[in-house]
């Protein structure tokens, strides 16, 4: 038995369809069938050659799928509910050693040898199936894996392994709290979540910034108080001014959710007097700006890197997604959808920023569209 995989080869490359044997599944494993695969913002970068990685490799960390095959000893998902072959399932795309010092002090996220299953391992060699862009998705032992309630859509909970379980642990850790007021840089996928987040945190006042009205419309629905065009602006200064009237004096925490570096310089003095800045989209090696630590020091701001999550924001992510269902428009996001086999037009797609989050149809028999 064999399962199709499209292969990243190299910066810019079309991706190439291989196929591999379906791996033996190991004890205390699972290998999902996945159904739904999305083309993240670090996908994009990782395409153009921003971020190291070793060809043949199959890219993609952000799924969703059924369980066609659970190894000895798996019985039951991370939270204790029973799991069985065929049961729809989110899961993060990291393995924890549980054994080195951050994972003995709670913080699996900088495990010393963090196991990432999704675009940095080379796809000819056993397991193969180690990222997204596949029919299979190989869930190494020590895998978190959540089992999906019935009445949400892959469309809603594909994203949630990277872009919502990312700011609902982003915004934890820039200690959003209640009353505070909330300003996003950018309305993509993580935007758009980070604005329902940031409401459900108590935010009482959400101010999302992007150019693309389609995009500003849906922050709305996503619970912004206020979607300003930036081109509306003549300059930085003015956009930096609007921000200082709407919130009183800058936002408690800003969130930069653009993935470029010019952002910081903007998005850095919307922060209010002791307030926090928490910088997620720039990932890229390459890219670096001017920057002025007097912005941090003069106001006591605060600036919180944060890349990858605990797993404990999955969950709490899923359960947000399964309480808010009618209250956002969650499946949405993924404003585009493509056969698996398309792949390559979707990259392109995507790259020209038509999309506000792509998503690859692995099945479509066995998915939840
Ligand atoms: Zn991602
Ligand atoms: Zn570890």
């Amino acid at each position: 038995m064999q399962g199709r995989a499209f292969v990243y080869t190299g910066a810019r490359e079309p991706f190439e369809l291989r196929e591999f044997p379906i791996p033996e599944v190991a004890p205390g494993a699972a290998l999902v069938r996945l159904t739904l695969s999305n083309i993240c913002g670090s996908d994009l970068h990782g395409w153009h050659g921003d971020t190291p990685r070793e060809p043949p490799t199959i890219m993609g960390h952000e799924m969703t799928g059924r369980v066609e095959r659970l190894g000895a000893g798996v019985a039951t998902d991370s939270a204790g509910e029973p799991l069985r072959e065929g049961d729809r399932v989110v899961y993060s795309y990291f393995y924890p050693c549980r054994r080195c010092t951050p994972c003995l002090s709670h913080d699996q996220l900088h495990c010393t040898s963090r196991r990432i299953g999704a675009g940095r391992r080379k796809s000819d060699q056993p397991p193969y199936f180690t990222g997204a862009f596949a029919d299979y998705y190989y869930l190494r032992p020590g895998h978190y894996v959540l089992k999906t309630p019935d009445h949400l859509t892959d469309r809603e909970v594909a994203p949630l392994n990277c872009a919502l379980a990312q700011v609902v642990y982003g915004l934890h850790e820039a200690g959003l709290r209640a009353g505070e007021t909330v300003v996003i840089q950018g309305a993509g996928g993580l935007g758009l979540y980070a604005a329902a987040v940031a409401r459900e945190a108590g935010a009482v006042n959400v101010v999302v910034l992007d150019r693309i009205p389609e995009r500003l419309s849906l922050a709305k629905r996503f619970g912004a108080d206020h979607a300003l065009d930036i081109d509306e602006f003549e300059s930085p200064e003015r956009r930096i001014e609007a921000i200082n009237d709407l919130t009183g004096g800058g936002g408690h925490v800003v969130a930069e959710l653009v993935g470029h570096p010019a952002a910081l310089v903007e998005g850095i003095r919307m922060v209010r007097a002791e307030g926090r800045y928490l910088v997620i989209g720039n990932i890229s090696a390459r890219h670096t700006i001017e920057f002025n630590p007097a912005w941090l020091v003069h106001l006591n701001r605060r600036m919180v890197g944060v890349g990858g999550y605990q797993s404990w924001a999955l969950r709490r992510g899923l359960e947000l997604l399964d309480r808010t269902r009618s209250r956002y428009p969650w499946g949405e996001v993924l404003s585009h959808t493509w056969p698996l086999e398309s792949i390559n037009e979707a990259f392109e797609h995507a790259d020209r920023g038509a999309a506000i989050r792509t998503g690859l149809v692995c099945a479509p028999d066995l998915a939840v569209l």
